[in-house]
């Protein structure tokens, strides 16, 4: 058999490694800013933990989880999402009992077993916050500036924000009778999933992807229709809150998310520009969830967004986002004792944080020189029997090919002066 990655996988490296490495770049110095803790939880939990929290009823538990039991008789899954993961550890270790808000943040490999396509993969990443202990819109709307942030950072535009409110649990009782009643009126028109799910959880058969059921789905009533005066006035104060911060937003009565956990808040960031996987990032207020999974009452406020598809639009909208790589100097060498010399040379350079290479090829000069190239080194030098005997290297400035000639002694740190980077502790 022929070993190959599994579909719906993807090695990265290179120039894509690179594009990641600066968006997560990005990200750490976002959550910083925003004063969001990373946390890390495990790849796999039990499997029960992702049928509660995430809800029996939708797409990832039904037919997306990654699911097996171990050798120990233990049933196990993948992460399919990590919110649910992120509420089992704020409870395990007691992080209600902190000074609160507890806010915190991720970026985790997702697995979800899809049919794979652009922008939807088996194996994808989310970068995610979640902030626990306030039910304040003050809290929703900082977790949306996190968002309209990291866009702006990532030097995205063509991505708008949608925002729609489920209701609480009062508002959502009364609005599932409304919707249910609507739905009957349909059902010969819905697909089977639907029909299945139309009682059982009425909300999910909004988000159904089928065209057909979408288009008769047009004249449902909305969950803003059915909100009572506690949520609306959460809702409005929301808008004010982002207006204020200079956030535009749409509202969209058909944002109403994938997950059963969400109340009142929901919202998307959609890109026009990569096709059908639109959505980058998707969140909501989520009540109930904390005592949904440990029996503690903690109101929580999230967000999770596919680095995948963050990524992809960036790429979209920004060819020039990422910068070469380069390296400071490659030092070259003929011979023997030359060729201790400069790796002696590059070791030095590299303790004091000067990203410094040299040839393992027994190139000749004149291909190690093409190797300096290739690398983008800024400046070279190169060590033969003359350098050895005077105790001196000539350093070329790769762009203007200005040589000058440096003592052996004093090499490192002219160099260390020149690339500009302060000694590595
Ligand atoms: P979709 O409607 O595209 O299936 P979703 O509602 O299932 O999305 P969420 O569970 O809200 O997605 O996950 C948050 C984000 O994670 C999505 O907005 C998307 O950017 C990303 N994402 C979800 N599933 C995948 C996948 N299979 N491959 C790549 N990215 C994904
Ligand atoms: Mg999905």
């Amino acid at each position: 058999m022929e070993i190959r990655a599994l579909k719906g996988t993807k090695d990265i490296f290179g120039d894509e490694m690179r594009k990641w490495l600066d968006a997560e770049a990005i990200i750490r110095r976002l959550c910083e800013d925003f004063g969001f803790n990373q946390i890390r939880t495990p790849m796999f939990e039990f499997t029960d933990l992702f049928a509660r929290g995430v809800g029996e009823t939708t797409d990832i538990v039904n037919k997306e989880m990654y699911s097996f039991v171990d050798k120990g008789e233990n049933r196990i899954t993948l992460k399919p999402e990590s919110t649910a993961a992120v509420v089992r550890a704020f409870l395990e270790h007691s992080m209600y009992a902190d000074t609160q808000p507890t806010k915190l943040y991720y970026i985790s490999p997702t697995f979800r077993y899809e049919r794979p396509q652009a922008g939807r993969q088996r194996q994808f990443h989310q970068f995610g916050v979640e902030m626990f202990g306030t039910d304040s819109p003050t809290a929703d709307a900082e977790i949306i500036s996190i968002g309209h942030t990291l866009l702006k950072r990532l030097g995205i535009k063509k991505v708008e924000l949608h925002i729609n409110s489920l209701g609480g649990p009062e508002c959502r009782k009364a609005y599932n009778e409304k919707l249910k009643a609507f739905l009957h009126t349909k059902e010969e028109h819905l697909c089977e999933l639907c029909k299945e799910r139309m009682d059982k959880n009425p909300l999910r058969v909004l988000d159904c992807k089928n065209p057909a059921c979408q288009e008769h789905l047009q004249d449902a009533p909305t969950t803003l229709s059915a909100l009572g005066e506690g949520c609306r006035a959460h809702f409005e104060e929301l808008q004010k809150l982002l207006t204020a911060m200079d956030i535009p937003f749409i509202i969209d009565s058909g944002i109403v998310r994938g997950l059963d956990y969400y109340t009142k808040t929901v919202f998307e960031f959609i890109s026009n520009d990569i096709g059908a996987q639109g959505t980058v990032c998707g969140g909501g207020r989520y009540d109930k969830l904390v005592e949904e999974i440990g029996g503690k009452s903690v109101p929580a406020v999230g967000f999770g967004a596919g680095m995948e598809r963050l990524i992809m639009v960036r790429d979209s909208e920004n060819k020039e986002a990422i910068s070469e790589a380069t390296r400071d100097i490659f030092i070259g060498y003929r011979g023997d004792e030359a060729m201790l010399e400069a790796f002696k040379l590059v070791n030095q350079l590299r303790q004091v944080g000067v990203s410094a290479e040299s040839d393992h090829l027994q190139r000749s000069i004149k291909a190690q020189m093409k190797y300096a190239n290739k690398i983008a080194a800024r400046y070279s030098a190169v060590i033969g029997e003359s350098e050895l005997e005077n105790k001196e290297l000539g350093l070329k400035n790769m762009e203007t090919g200005e040589i000058v000639t440096i003592p052996m002694s004093q090499f490192v740190e002219v160099v260390s002066n020149l690339t500009q980077l302060s000694p590595v502790e």
